[in-house]
């Protein structure tokens, strides 16, 4: 196995029940787009909705219909909206998040077609600037309630942009504009606005429904704090070659690093094109038998060099494997090696590691 990802569902469904235990009596929904944040929603969705996950979150249609076959029973949301697809959206289920009037229009339009009521839930724009009704489509709405006809609004629900900034006085902003325009609008449905690091904000962001994705998979959603969940995620890498270097000599494209003492270097099969990220060159780090060795030169596209001075001669070999994602280096080290967030990371790891899941009741 030259690259392995190994997933701990038992810590995906502990994670889960964790943050499920700490908001109740709001649900805790689970957010699963981009497969899972790239672990495998085939594996994911079924252990979390065995644990009894009810709401599912994805990112498009696509998702939401791959995930309908995997997850019968629950709720599926939407987040891009029906986005011209609202005959699949209906015929599967799921539930289109209404992100503008225009959403709002067409999903009225098909359920007025099909003489429905058909849920959805709302997305009011509080500060993301992004997705969501903005306020003067709220302001219409609020007017005129006949624009919602044929829509059963299940949940209000808007996004935080600083919520992994404790202190950042814009969630408050946003926890009190989302609470003032929710109750102006002509509904009555749930609200939700935390996701992952909201959730740690306090019970004052969790309102009925969360939607963590991160937290889920073992991504920190304190970046300032020890990490809260438990860790998912496991990337070993196999040991090609070990070179002797005893004369000074430089090391992959760009001849980038120079070995100056003699020493020992190990090539791993891992790459940028695995989603072992090129800004990680000189700055990464592995963990080959408890010790911590660097990423020496640039990032190949399927080969990585490590540093393995440090180690004793003769006690690395080609076959061994060198942990580059573990309990002693998380993703959320890797990816501040990179420059970049654990979100990248994971959804970054290509489909050429080999998937092994341990725990799990399936
Ligand atoms: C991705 C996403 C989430 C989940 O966010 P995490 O930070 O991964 O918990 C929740 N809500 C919306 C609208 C999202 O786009």
């Amino acid at each position: 196995m030259l690259l392995e990802l190994t997933v701990d569902l038992d810590a995906i469904v502990a994670n889960w029940r964790m943050l499920h235990r700490m908001v109740a009596p709001a649900e805790c929904a689970a957010v699963v787009k981009a497969n899972a944040y790239g672990l495998g929603v085939e594996r994911v969705a079924p252990e979390l909705a065995a644990a009894g996950c009810a709401t599912f979150f994805v990112a498009t249609i696509d998702e939401g219909l791959q995930l309908r076959g995997l997850v019968p029973d629950a709720a599926i949301a939407v987040l891009a909206g029906p986005a011209g697809a609202e005959a699949e959206a209906e015929s599967a289920n799921l539930i289109p998040v209404l992100n503008s009037l225009e959403q709002v229009i067409a999903w009225g339009a098909w359920a007025a077609r099909r003489a429905k009521m058909l849920p959805a839930l709302l997305h009011l724009d509080t500060g993301m600037t992004r997705l969501g009704l903005e306020g003067t489509e709220i302001e219409r709405l609020a007017a005129d309630p006949a624009l919602l006809a044929g829509i059963r609004p299940l949940v209000v629900m808007s996004h935080f942009a600083c919520a992994d900034e404790a202190g950042n006085a814009m969630n408050d902003r946003q926890v009190e504009r989302f609470t003032r325009l929710a109750a102006g609008l002509p509904v009555a449905a749930r609200r939700s606005l935390a996701a992952s690091s909201g959730i740690f904000l306090g019970r004052h962001t969790h309102f009925d429904l969360v939607r963590p994705g991160a937290a889920l998979y073992g991504l920190n959603p304190l970046p300032s704090a020890t990490n809260p969940m438990a860790p998912v995620v496991r990337l070993t890498a196999e040991i090609l070659q070990v070179r002797d270097v005893d004369t000074p000599m430089t090391v992959g494209y760009g001849a980038s690093h120079r070995v100056a003492q003699p020493g020992r270097t190990a090539t791993a099969a891992v790459g940028y094109a695995d989603g072992y990220l090129r800004s990680l060159g000189n700055r990464g780090y592995g963990i080959i038998k408890g010790e911590r060795v660097p990423v020496v030169g640039r990032i190949s596209m399927d080969l990585t060099c490590f540093d393995v001075s440090a180690l004793p001669a003769g006690s690395v070999a080609p076959g061994d494997r060198v942990e580059l994602i573990g309990p002693g280096h998380g993703i959320d080290d890797l990816a501040a090696e990179a420059g970049t967030i654990g979100y990248e990371i994971l959804t970054s790891l290509s489909h050429r590691a080999t998937r092994r899941f341990v725990g799990g009741a399936a």
